[in-house]
């Protein structure tokens, strides 16, 4: 689920919420306009639910390493190289990269 289809599914539950108790408000009121209430209702539970995730979108910050687009992609994980490598010949650590043995010269 992305971020825009999560804040749609936040909106329609708060919608849903509000369509439903606004009218069980009213009627324990004595109001008689149930249409009225569940359409009020929705629209009050969409604003409801945007004003309390208006301080939830302000206190929350934005990754900055971390791709907006590309959230598999790993932030720059620091890769165990090694440091030398064995001559097969002589057992003689060279640096990685290195193509001849600094001991006995042979290709690595
Ligand atoms: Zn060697």
């Amino acid at each position: 689920m992305n971020n825009s289809s999560a804040l749609v599914a936040f909106m329609v539950g708060w919608a849903v919420i509000g369509a439903i108790f606004t009218p069980i408000i009213f009627k324990r009121k004595g109001y008689t306009n149930m249409v009225g209430a569940f359409i009020g209702g929705a629209l009050m539970g969409v604003l409801g639910g945007a004003l309390i995730l208006l301080p939830v979108w302000i206190f929350t910050r934005r990754k900055k390493a971390t791709p907006f687009l590309s959230p598999a992609v790993p932030a720059a994980v620091p890769r165990a190289v090694p440091t030398n490598s064995t001559c097969p010949r002589c057992q003689q650590l060279n640096r990685v990269g290195a193509k001849f043995c600094s001991r006995c010269g042979n290709l690595i």
